[in-house]
């Protein structure tokens, strides 16, 4: 399999020092305590910027203790290796590095899926990008694989003929080159050349690794077979899969002319949505009559569509912070549109509209990218630091003391703290400050956007 990972570095006694030193030192974790998915327990967020690299990880912590030691395994194996190769990289290279790992969390008829991505830039024109997906049974324990929900195991010859055929095709839809060979080899019928899988109302969706298909330039391939050639192939069960209908509510209209002798003040909220956290806001922002706004990870959506669904329906504002939280300067343009593009389809699927604002992860947005997104570019002017400090009171006094009339406040839904710090600063300025959402402050103020420009408050 050589598309397969094989590298295992064997690490020096002095680099693993240094190694288990640095973790020590940059885990920074954050435990959310909710429990409303009784299979995702919480998760660990481990966030770090270095000079010569960023990392940023979320990892699920499951109630399968099995496949969370896997998932476990497989993280800090990608990033022992990612540390190793930007220590040994330091001084030698002005290049940034970058590490991003998000998951996913869905269910799969009475299965579950969980999808790990891990994106690794360490320099050359393209991020590294790997996934791993378990599927398994979230009652039992037991893991299972495409062959699971096929009629029988003859029928595996059939779906390797059907993802040679609709790769193919692919490629030549797209006018791309392709060498049919690869192809052929790459969808031969051995179960672990399809461990991407998803089933949904469109059919049987195949994804393939770089090197498996194709050249690894060519990236991550996505196929879909449609459901209709599946009859004979895929259990019946498995099939005819009703599409999920979006059913929100109206979101809730405030009436703001009783903000219009007050300053306004715009809290954001990135990386999330979460489980505990989001809540824990969401259930105290009538307290302040207050509505802010959530800047969503697209790998994120799905899995805590729950706190999006309830944060929009209150009458917060929904924008995209992009899929995987890349630094969007080292992409090129399809890459760059892939990541607007599946958050918008995501937050579509959960609510019903898609976003019409975009931060860029680390506020590295341009001309270009925002030409690309067409979408309206909002950055911050108060940054509060939360995920490095963890501290509510700090926080809190970070934003009090730079509060100003149409300030934007950059915070965190994935860490208690930073939720905390921003109630305790509502608590502080409520007199003064009026708290809007991103769609209510641009109605206030009645700024007319423009698409070109990035806005850091109004
Ligand atoms: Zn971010």
């Amino acid at each position: 399999m050589s598309y397969k990972r094989s590298k295992k570095i064997k690490l020096t006694k002095t680099a693993k020092m240094l190694l288990s030193t640095l973790m020590i030192g940059i885990v920074l974790i954050s435990l959310s305590f909710y429990h409303s998915d009784k299979n995702l327990e919480n998760e660990i967020h481990e966030i770090k910027e270095e000079e010569n690299y960023t990392l940023k990880i979320d990892y699920p912590k499951l109630a399968n203790k099995k496949i969370e030691k896997e998932v476990t395994d497989y993280i800090t194996e990608a990033k022992e290796e990612f540390l190793t190769t930007a220590e040994n990289l330091k001084g030698v290279t002005q290049t940034k590095l970058d590490l991003s790992i998000t998951y996913s969390l869905t269910s799969l008829f009475d299965y579950q899926a969980l999808h790990v991505n891990i994106y690794s830039y360490t320099g050359g024109a393209h991020y590294i990008k790997e996934d791993k997906s378990y599927y398994f049974n979230p009652e039992t324990g037991e893991e299972i694989n495409l062959l699971n929900f096929l009629a029988n195991e003859n029928k595996l010859q059939d779906l390797s003929n059907l993802a040679y055929y609709y790769t193919v095709k692919y490629y030549q839809d797209e006018n791309r080159e392709y060498d049919d060979e690869w192809i052929k080899e790459g969808t031969s019928a051995n179960i672990e050349h399809f461990s991407n899988f998803n089933l949904n109302e469109n059919g049987l969706e195949l994804s393939f690794a770089p090197y498996q298909v194709g050249p690894h330039s060519d990236g991550e391939i996505t196929i879909m077979i449609p459901e209709t050639k599946l009859k004979g192939i895929i259990k019946e069960e498995y099939l005819s899969i009703e599409p999920e209908n979006v059913t929100t509510s109206t979101p809730q209209k405030r009436d703001l002319s009783k903000f219009q002798d007050k300053k306004l003040l715009a809290f954001t909220f990135d990386d999330g949505p979460s489980d505990g956290p989001t809540n824990k806001l969401l259930d105290n922002l009538d307290q302040y009559d207050a509505r802010v706004t959530f800047f969503v990870l697209g790998s994120r959506v799905n899995t805590y569509s729950k706190s999006l669904k309830r944060a929009y329906e209150m009458g917060n504002t929904i924008g995209s912070h992009t899929y995987s939280h890349l630094n969007l300067f080292k992409l090129g343009d399809y890459d760059i549109m892939k990541e607007i593009n599946n958050t918008n389809d995501e937050i579509e699927k959960i609510i019903g509209i898609k976003p019409q604002y975009l931060r860029a992860p680390y506020g590295n947005t341009n001309e270009h990218i925002r030409s690309l997104s067409n979408m309206y570019s909002i950055l911050w002017d108060v940054d509060t630091e939360d995920w490095k400090y963890k501290d509510a009171e700090k926080i809190k006094d970070n934003i009090v003391s730079h509060a100003h009339d149409g300030a934007i406040i950059l915070l965190h839904d994935i860490y208690t703290t930073s939720v905390e710090g921003a109630l305790l600063a509502m608590e502080e300025l409520k007199d003064e400050y009026a708290f809007v959402s991103i769609d209510e402050m641009i109605e206030l103020k009645k700024a007319n956007l423009d698409p070109t420009k990035s806005y850091f408050n109004f």
